[in-house]
């Protein structure tokens, strides 16, 4: 039953509520309103709402760092044409995700913090080795600490967000002119849809060469993964047609999806090579 409801103006404001006892963030509602409508989750006593905090919002590049407020929306990061020339595999996952109209409400950090192992926004931000930015109430002051996103995840709806805090910005360095990346995701339906597998690839040609290779999938374990050994089989090489099969055979036994309503282990498995095989074919002819 919510007690009190409560509108922060800004993050000190939103950390000191969130201190005093048990409280549910609400961003863009669109996970947690059919959580708690089916009877999936229920709200804390306080519902903070963290929508009118403008230190949340926006999306910048300083010294060669970019940073993305909290609540800043997919359909914000759809039409942002800093991030299309800077980050295109970023506007290539808000393109796939949903409907404008969930885009319009979503927001980044409520993708990431709901925690779905197919969260579309949260492949793109793992190739690009993002960082989270967490800030809660300290003694009297605000605190704030750095997670590596690919820490971030503990399990299935998960994280390692403590009581009391809120992610406040997540942030990546730059991609240098050579960083190539590319998404994919799979649904049986072309939009509107929950990943049966999403994957994203990327990294550096050199002379016909990958550097800093990095692989994410996502709907294929209990969180979102980097796909290491894949990583470390690209590492350095040239994507032929024999290495793009390495990788295919290394990536299918790196996963361990679940048979569920959406799709059996297996074909998330078939998926997971037939994706990484077209994601290498492309990244290798660009
Ligand atoms: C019809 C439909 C289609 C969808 N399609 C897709 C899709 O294609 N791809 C996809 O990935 N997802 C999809 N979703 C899921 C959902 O839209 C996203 O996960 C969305 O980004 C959640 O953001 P939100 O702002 O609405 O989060 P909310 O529902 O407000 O919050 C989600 C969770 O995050 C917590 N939270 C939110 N913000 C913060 C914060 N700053 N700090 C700490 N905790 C926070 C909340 O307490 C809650 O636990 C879909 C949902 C619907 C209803």
């Amino acid at each position: 039953m919510i007690e009190h409801y409560s509108v922060p103006g800004s993050i000190a404001e939103a950390a000191q509520v969130l201190k005093h006892g048990p409280a549910t963030i609400v961003a863009g509602g669109t996970d947690l309103a059919p959580q708690t409508a089916s009877g999936a989750r229920i709200f804390s006593s306080t519902l903070v709402n963290i929508r009118r905090i403008e230190e949340l919002r926006g999306i910048s590049i300083s010294e060669g760092r970019c940073r993305i407020g909290a609540t800043t929306t997919v359909s914000e990061i759809l039409n942002s044409p800093l991030l299309a020339t800077a980050v295109p595999v970023l506007t290539e996952a808000a393109d796939h995700f949903a409907s404008p109209q969930i885009r319009n409400a979503a927001t980044l950090a409520g993708n990431l913090c709901n925690a779905s192992p197919a969260g579309d926004m949260i492949i793109p931000l793992l190739l690009l080795d993002a960082q989270v930015e967490l800030a809660s109430w300290g003694d009297d002051s605000l605190s704030m600490r750095k997670v590596a996103l690919a820490d971030f995840f503990t399990g299935p709806g998960t994280t390692v967000l403590e009581t009391g805090e809120l992610l406040s910005a997540i942030e990546f360095a730059q991609p240098g002119d050579d960083f190539r990346a590319a998404f994919l995701k799979s649904g049986p339906r072309p939009a509107l849809e929950i990943s049966t597998v999403s994957m994203g690839v990327a990294g550096s040609i050199r002379q016909g060469t990958l550097h800093n290779a990095r692989v994410a999938i996502g709907a294929v374990a209990p969180t979102p993964l980097r796909a290491s050994a894949t990583e470390a089989v690209l590492e350095g090489s040239t994507l032929s047609d024999e290495l793009i099969e390495q990788a295919v055979e290394v990536a299918r036994q790196e996963v361990s999806p679940i048979d569920d309503v959406r799709a059996s282990a297996w074909y998330r498995k078939h998926l997971t090579g037939v994706f990484i095989r077209r994601l290498l074919t492309h990244v290798a002819g660009n």
